[in-house]
């Protein structure tokens, strides 16, 4: 494949983009990937929780369907990323436990647990006394808690990895910069990137992440509703023995917290949630409340290596879901909006863009989540 032409362009190569990439390439499309490599991707902040059951909310049941969907197919997109592409992934099946702070919180999981039981899905309540059974390390006097058994995680960065690996080995092109879409009339041309270089492809994917709403469109077409959610992680250090082996999730006097162990003691805690438009310069207050409340819950922590603060833009979207499909002008399609939930999201939705832009089918699963959902609400009042 030249560079001045191919079948598919994806724009954006964050673990979204990336999977696409690979996908379309594995269907025997030519494919190229642009991205700057500058290292501001939401992958790199997240911490890959795959947790369908501990983030369900109750106003957003038509997500957990894809939830559930993406993370169905985990396990085997995990071992073909890392067979195909020749490098780990960090998936971990090791469940994950959310802790209450006190007896309010408590009723709150009790509620959440029939709330998920009524949709099928496993979990069960742990008494104060199971909890400290199951996680040794967590603070004394918690008064019980929920087990998610299917609640897993996988490392971003590394998946992130493997998923560019594969993709080169299926033959993508990688170009490093950033581009935006070309229109020719009512429908796409290709894109062109930093420097004006064109590239001419027949269906162009926007999966920008945060900066989606940011690519320059031509007025006439309604660019995706996206908007950046700043979130911030730290990476510490515990020798493995002093770790927990579940993720581990928690509300502390109102704010929420997390820790995600890696296989090699490296913990991840997080995160923040900030309207902070592209900022994405740490902030040291939340540094600082993320750190405490990691402590009350698992007070081991205050011994931990301190090695990383990362900060990162989520991809919000007005329902919180993400907008994959066709974007109302022939051959552009959005992959992007995807939130809290766009690495546990990276397998359904590089399936179901491969197969819209392989058969120009719109895959039932999808169906909800179209862009077009939003210009509706809009023209409907
Ligand atoms: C603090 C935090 C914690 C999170 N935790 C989890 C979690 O536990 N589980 C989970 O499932 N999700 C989590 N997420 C969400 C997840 O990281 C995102 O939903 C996901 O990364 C979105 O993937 P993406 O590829 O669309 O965007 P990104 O990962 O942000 O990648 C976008 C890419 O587009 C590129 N780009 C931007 N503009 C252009 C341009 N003009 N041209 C070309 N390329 C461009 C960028 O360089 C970047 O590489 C978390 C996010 C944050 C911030």
């Amino acid at each position: 494949m030249a560079t001045g032409s191919c079948d598919v362009a994806v724009v954006g190569g964050g673990v979204i983009g990336s999977a696409i990439a690979w996908r379309c390439a594995q269907r025997g499309l030519a494919v190229c990937l642009v991205d700057p490599d500058d290292g501001r991707g939401a992958w790199r902040t997240a911490a890959g929780m795959l947790a369908p059951v501990t983030e369900l909310h109750y106003t957003e049941t038509p997500l957990l369907s894809l939830n559930l969907a993406s993370l169905a197919r985990y396990r085997d997109f995990a071992a073909e990323a890392q067979d195909l592409g020749g490098l780990p992934t960090g998936y971990r099946e090791c469940g994950t436990v959310t802790v209450a702070w006190d007896g309010a919180d408590l009723a709150a999981l009790q509620d959440l647990q029939a709330f998920a039981t009524g949709l099928g899905l496993r979990s069960r309540m742990l008494t104060g006394r199971e909890l400290r059974a199951l996680e040794p390390g967590l603070a004394a006097g918690l008064p019980g808690g929920l087990l998610a058994e299917d609640d897993h995680q996988v490392d971003p960065r590394l998946l992130h990895a493997a998923l560019r690996a594969a993709a080169a080995n299926a033959g993508v092109e990688r170009i490093r910069s950033t581009a935006r879409p070309a229109l020719s009339g009512d429908r796409v041309r290709g894109l062109v990137t930093a420097d004006g270089t064109a590239v001419s492809a027949p269906v162009v994917v926007i999966a920008a992440g945060a900066w989606s709403a940011h690519l320059d469109l031509p007025e006439t077409v309604a660019s995706p509703r996206v908007r950046p959610v700043k979130g911030q992680t730290l990476r510490l250090r515990l020798p493995v023995a002093s770790a927990p082996e579940h993720v581990v999730r928690g509300t502390v006097k109102g704010s929420p917290i997390y820790l995600v162990p890696r296989a090699d003691g490296e913990i991840v805690v997080g995160a923040s949630s900030e309207e902070a438009g592209f900022d994405q310069r740490p902030r040291a207050g939340a540094v600082y409340e993320l750190l405490r409340d990691a402590q009350s819950v698992f007070p081991e922590l205050g011994e931990a290596v301190f090695a990383e603060v990362s900060t990162g833009l989520r991809p919000g979207s007005p329902d919180n879901a993400p907008l994959i499909g066709p974007a109302g002008v022939e051959g552009l399609v959005y992959a992007c909006g995807h939130y809290r939930n766009g690495v546990l999201l990276t397998p359904v939705t590089a399936d179901a863009v491969a197969e819209l832009v392989a058969t120009g089918t719109v895959p039932e699963l999808i169906a909800p989540f179209l862009p077009a959902r939003f210009d509706e609400a809009v023209a409907t009042g």
